[in-house]
């Protein structure tokens, strides 16, 4: 029993609730509703997705397949926000890509998404330490900070001996690390590679995929392209495209989720 004022009058005997509490809004980390992606080549246009939907939780570890030139890049570009949708939307974290500017887009992207690619693309004759501070400068994160920040970052994937490199002076795996560091320094939750054991041996190819588990056992969302089988079964669920369509997303019990014990 409690008296309250309603509307400056004293009512009595009134059960008071507890003013109800709203349950965190979550979001999925990624979600696509028929997704096409179109592009003007001349008189010519190119279908690369042809109505593409899914979602993806946060924490989940998926493996896209598919043969080459089905689309499985033009909709990485898109989940990680360096392109956009011709029609369909894509909602990033709660975030419909379609209500943000570029500029914005571009925020969103280097708070929340890292992104590695099969080429590495390291800025060439510059050290690592340089490569992995990149995305900080962008972010506004000076000096001091900037660098202790890299630094840890690069001894995450085992390079602490090597900060001082330029790209070519490593191997093609030691530069994938180095890129996989630059996608991590600004700690985002969802990790997207496009094929990023492609260039790689298969000894330097799992000492990746290790560092890839290592990043999903520490609650990111990881995306990765492949056309290995031996390196889907890295993940919990693999979607399959097909000139520009999922043609299967299925998930699996049995994965690689070892821990990895150490860096490489
Ligand atoms: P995948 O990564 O699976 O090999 P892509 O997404 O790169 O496939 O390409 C899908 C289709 O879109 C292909 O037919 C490809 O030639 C075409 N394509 C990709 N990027 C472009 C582009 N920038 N301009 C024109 N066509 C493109
Ligand atoms: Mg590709």
């Amino acid at each position: 029993m409690a008296a309250v004022l309603v509307a400056g009058v004293l009512v009595a005997d009134v059960v008071v609730e507890p003013a109800p509490v709203p349950d965190e809004v979550t979001y999925p980390a990624l979600a696509m509703r028929d997704v096409t992606k179109t592009y003007a080549l001349g008189a010519v246009s190119v279908q690369a997705l042809r109505g593409v939907s899914f979602t993806v939780e946060h924490g989940e570890h998926v493996a896209i397949m598919g043969a080459s030139g089905s689309g499985k890049s033009t909709l990485m570009n898109i989940l990680g926000c360096l392109d956009i949708p011709t029609t369909g939307r894509y909602v990033l974290d709660g975030i419909d890509v379609r209500d943000v500017d570029e500029y914005d887009l571009a925020q969103i992207r280097n708070r929340m998404i890292g992104f590695v690619f099969q080429s590495f693309n390291l800025i060439p004759r510059t050290s690592a330490l340089s490569n992995v501070e990149l995305p900080l400068v962008y972010a506004g994160v000076k000096g001091k900070e900037r660098r202790r920040r890299a630094l840890e970052a690069l001894d995450q994937v085992g390079l602490a001996d090597r900060v001082e490199h330029m790209p070519n002076e490593l191997s093609g795996g030691q530069q994938q690390r180095v890129a996989i560091a630059r996608a991590i320094v600004t700690n985002p939750a969802i990790v997207l590679a496009d094929e990023p054991t492609g260039n790689l041996d298969s000894s330097a190819s799992s000492e990746i995929m290790q560092i890839f588990v290592r990043l999903h056992n520490e609650g990111r969302t990881v995306l990765l392209i492949t056309h290995e089988d031996d390196i889907a079964r890295y993940s919990a669920r693999v979607i399959v495209l097909r000139d520009g369509r999922i043609v299967e997303d299925r998930r699996r019990e049995e994965y690689r989720r070892h821990e990895a014990v150490s860096a490489p």
